[in-house]
């Protein structure tokens, strides 16, 4: 494994990543993760995109302390035939150990999986869901900032929830602070030609502010382009504490103090 570069100080979470994206780069993610863990990484979120991953993410990952697990079902499931058994699965798998949210769930308006109209109704329905079990969920959000508010107008999060790898304008902070939504911000934050990712980061108080990698995507500068992973998430501490002028233990400290009080653990 030492092929893979790891660069973390110790003490960091990564919010948010998907261990069989990574996996599917003939990547041995298992291994990797012992070793980051081993480096000091303190926990990772790994987050699933459709009830038929759960099986397969558990088998490959409920060996590895420290690693725990969202179950959702992705804007890319609005239009199935069989929504309502996909929701009755799911459901079953919050009660499966180490299950901290409901995700990754939102809308998409950059691919338009499916209408805007499904993929709002999916989302309720796993809202409500998430309610129901006391669980954050995971917002998954391309162009869909008025959706999304009208949306939890009609039944917002109960559990303070977190807006994932946000990249929207930096007027919607507000509106899904007052909401209760915490942010987590990825590797895109990182990126040169992204001032308006480091706007919003800007926007954030520190307690709101969580970090993620989304792995096997958005590989921090400088490893733009790269398979990421939670072990590269160090970059990203780095680079938002320089921004913030803040120390990075500083910045370490809050971010896993907010993942343990959003996602308790
Ligand atoms: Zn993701």
């Amino acid at each position: 494994m030492s092929e893979h570069e790891i660069h973390l100080a110790g003490g960091e979470i990564d919010t948010h990543f998907h261990a069989l994206h990574i996996q599917n780069r003939e990547v041995d993610v298992a291994g990797l993760l012992r070793q980051c863990m081993a480096s000091g990484l303190q926990a990772c979120i790994d987050v699933g995109t459709s009830e038929t991953d759960i099986e397969d993410r558990y088998q490959l990952l409920s060996g590895i302390p420290g690693v725990y697990f969202a179950h959702g079902l992705y804007p890319s499931n609005a239009d199935r035939e069989d929504g309502d058994s996909a929701l009755q699965v799911l459901e079953e798998a919050l009660a499966l150990p180490r299950t901290v949210a409901l995700g990754e769930i939102g809308i998409d308006r950059y691919r338009d999986y499916a209408t805007p109209e499904l993929q709002r109704e999916l989302l309720l329905h796993q809202v409500e869901l998430a309610n129901r079990h006391s669980l954050p969920v995971i917002i998954h959000n391309r162009d869909a900032e008025d959706e999304l508010l009208s949306a939890f107008a009609e039944c917002a999060p109960t559990c303070e929830s977190v807006m994932h790898c946000y990249s929207g304008p930096v007027s919607f902070v507000p509106r899904f602070l007052d909401l209760g939504f915490s942010f987590s911000f990825g590797g895109n934050v990182t990126f040169k030609n992204a001032p308006t990712v480091r706007e919003a980061m800007q926007a954030v108080p520190l307690d709101r502010l969580m970090l993620e990698t989304d792995a096997p995507y958005l590989a921090p500068h400088p490893r733009r382009g790269r398979t990421n992973h939670p072990g590269l998430i160090g970059y990203t501490y780095d680079l938002v504490a320089g921004q913030r002028g803040i120390a990075r233990d500083v910045l370490v400290a809050s971010a896993t103090e907010n993942a343990k009080r959003v996602f308790g653990i």
